[in-house]
């Protein structure tokens, strides 16, 4: 039987793996060459898709576990700097909490790599800050705004069984091929 691809992996919305809320990853677990394995899976699946962020929920598995990196950002352009789009290095969180600062919102389009090919705006936190552990199991806590802090509170929402689209401007709901700008491989 042949490997499955990185989009074949990403299950779709409509599965109940991704209406749960996850469980939380046991200490015990981490460092293990299974759970090792299944981080590196997560990045190879997010790098191939390709996307900026993986959820476990997202590959079928009910963990509170995501993973997320983006390298294409860097301000190459002022739609880029208007939404604070810096490049974000692979990070992994474990059992992570996330904690709104300030009551600024930003309004800009989202992509899921689980509701593939569409596109909405959604209304997120400006800058949030997430606890947790890194992959090794020592804490991590970073405090992010702009883009890199949509993409935690998306994953974020995907460990507690929830979508963009349940928080899209539903009028903005479009297929990506409608929308100007590609965004598809931003999807989350
Ligand atoms: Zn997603």
């Amino acid at each position: 039987m042949r490997a499955k691809t990185a989009r074949e992996a990403i299950v779709q919305t409509g599965h109940p793996v991704l209406r749960k809320p996850a469980s939380p990853v046991s200490l015990s677990d981490i460092g293990t060459p299974d759970f090792e394995k299944l981080i590196d899976y997560m990045i190879d699946v997010m790098r191939n898709a390709p996307g900026v962020g993986v959820a476990a929920p997202q590959i079928g598995i009910p963990l509170r576990l995501f993973v997320l990196e983006d390298r294409s950002g860097g301000f190459d352009d002022d739609d880029e700097e208007e939404r604070e789009k810096p490049t974000v290095p692979l990070h992994v969180f474990i059992n992570p909490t996330l904690e709104p600062i300030g009551e600024d919102t930003v309004h800009f389009y989202e992509g899921c790599l689980s509701v593939h090919r569409m596109a909405a705006v959604v209304p997120r936190w400006h800058e949030v800050k997430v606890s947790g552990l890194d992959r090794k199991g020592d804490p991590i806590e970073v405090q992010w705004s702009g883009w890199p802090a949509r993409i935690l509170q998306h994953e974020f929402d995907h460990l507690e069984g929830v979508l963009y689209i349940d928080r899209m401007i539903t009028q903005t709901f479009s297929t990506v091929a409608n929308l100007e700008v590609d965004e598809e491989d931003e999807e989350l």
